[in-house]
């Protein structure tokens, strides 16, 4: 099975795909989806916990009606920008719309990780080496307009519509 998935990456263009997510790969632990069955909350998790591989298989499980699915490897990558996942390309559950753009995170850890960037000095790039990831990295991947002084104001408040339906997701 690996050695089939190994060959099927290697065939698809997939170098820059996959490094386009790898600064984000710390926070695909846990991904928040919107349920297929009942638009409730639901989790994708890798089947193994161990595996690190961001194209091991996944396990979704729904918060609300208990529904479960399995992943297939991704056939693309990059479908956050989106607004979904990769994985079960469903829609994310954290995602809203800020600036005429999309402003989405995977789970509750990669949202503080977007406040704690967009409430700092916009110049201020802080780390924190006790969360294991680091913010700079994080920060240089944000696109422009989630940076933008200007656009500080909806920003914020899309993150607190973001935080609002984190706490609906329970
Ligand atoms: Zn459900």
């Amino acid at each position: 099975m690996r050695e089939k998935l190994t060959a099927k990456a290697k065939a698809a263009p997939r170098a820059r795909a996959t490094d386009s997510r790898a600064p984000l790969a710390a926070f695909l632990g846990e991904v928040l989806v919107v349920c297929p069955r009942c638009a409730g909350p639901a989790v994708s998790k890798r089947r193994d916990p161990a595996a690190r591989d961001t194209l091991a298989p996944r396990r979704l499980v729904c918060r609300r009606c208990g529904h479960l699915q399995e992943s297939r490897p991704p056939s693309v990558s990059g479908l956050a920008r989106t607004g979904h996942d990769d994985y079960f390309r469903l829609p994310l559950w954290l995602a809203t719309p800020c600036c005429g753009e999309l402003l989405w995170a995977f789970n509750a850890r990669h949202l503080a990780a977007l406040e704690a960037y967009a409430l700092a000095d916009l110049r201020e790039r802080r780390r924190d080496p006790a969360q294991g990831w680091s913010n700079q990295s994080l920060a240089s991947r944000l696109p422009k307009w989630v940076k933008a002084a200007k656009n500080r104001a909806e920003v914020g408040r899309a993150l607190a519509r973001l935080g609002a339906r984190l706490a609906e997701a329970g």
